[in-house]
């Protein structure tokens, strides 16, 4: 029912913080109602971790202090980049249940994980495909192809060329392609680490930047919704379904479109158009800015 990600780059936040503003922002989306609640963060080797629970956000922010634990939570003070997402869920498919609770993820290991707001419809074909290639399923839920898919196309395209060849976005392109309903989607990945990409059709989905050194050029270019170098500059990025979620941290707010992927690296953020007769590629670059 309400997706949320947080992006520091070239920050020091320590986990205690980063969990701060997920969970910040998963109360922001509370009152739009929802059954479960989960988030995804990267332990100090920058592997995902997941942690997903039935019920509230007190229980989820419960069960995330228990088994992060003190020690965890100190380490990684000096994280110069950190990309975490947030989930609040209203069922669709599948009952409220941590295994069907979000982020949906594609197997051991966590290399993709997604949050999702929305339906899939064509989910069950998908689903069918997935199992012939030898995936397993834990949920009942229509958004756990997502992630499945995910995997699926980024070990495809690279198995061949024996190394990683596709961008982040290249894979969600992909995704993209073979998705019918409607959606609001975060992506992370074990592999693509400090990245983060997002994309919708017909579900809310707004980017909000907050610049951590005073720079009139920049806030000048992004109120024209064109252009901002990638410059390096520190800055903290957000995605969330809800404004409200977002203003308190920044007012600059851009309402994505549908059909639109942002690509959050490097502290820049990308944003592709999707296009369906394209190709292999799929897209094109339709605003860019950081
Ligand atoms: N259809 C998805 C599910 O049931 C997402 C529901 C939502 O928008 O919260 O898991």
């Amino acid at each position: 029912c309400g997706i949320f990600a947080y992006l520091n780059y070239d920050v020091n936040r320590d986990r205690r913080y980063i969990l701060q503003v997920l969970f910040n922002g998963l109360s922001r989306l509370e009152y739009r109602g929802y059954d479960s609640a989960g988030i995804a963060i990267d332990d100090s080797n920058f592997s995902p971790l997941v942690f997903r629970q039935e019920g509230n956000i007190e229980s989820l922010v419960k069960s995330v202090y228990q088994e992060v634990g003190e020690t965890e939570l100190n380490l990684g003070e000096c994280f110069g980049t950190h990309a975490g997402i947030a989930h609040t869920r209203w069922a669709t498919h599948g009952e409220p249940a941590p295994r069907n609770s979000h982020p949906q993820t594609s197997g051991p290991g966590n290399e993709f994980l997604v949050v999702h707001n929305g339906v899939i419809t064509n989910y069950e074909v998908l689903k069918e495909t997935l199992l012939r290639h030898g995936f397993t399923f834990e949920s009942e839920t229509d958004t756990e192809v997502i992630p499945k898919l995910a995997k699926f196309v980024y070990d495809k395209a690279n198995e061949a060329a024996g190394g990683q060849v596709v961008t982040f976005s290249q894979v969600v392109l992909e995704v993209m392609r073979h998705l019918e309903g409607a959606y609001a989607l975060i992506f992370k990945s074990l592999h693509y680490p400090n990245e983060l990409i997002a994309c919708k059709r017909g579900s809310p989905l707004l980017l909000g930047v907050k610049e951590l050194t005073e720079n009139k050029e920049n806030s000048s270019a992004f109120e024209d919704n064109k252009f901002l170098s990638k410059d390096g500059k520190p800055r903290e990025l957000f995605l969330s379904s809800d404004a409200n979620a977002v203003v308190e941290h920044t007012k600059k707010v851009l309402v994505i479109e549908d059909g639109e992927v942002v690509h959050l690296k490097d502290g820049g953020v990308s944003i592709l158009k999707y296009e369906n007769d394209m190709g292999e590629h799929g897209a094109s670059l339709s605003r860019a800015f950081s």
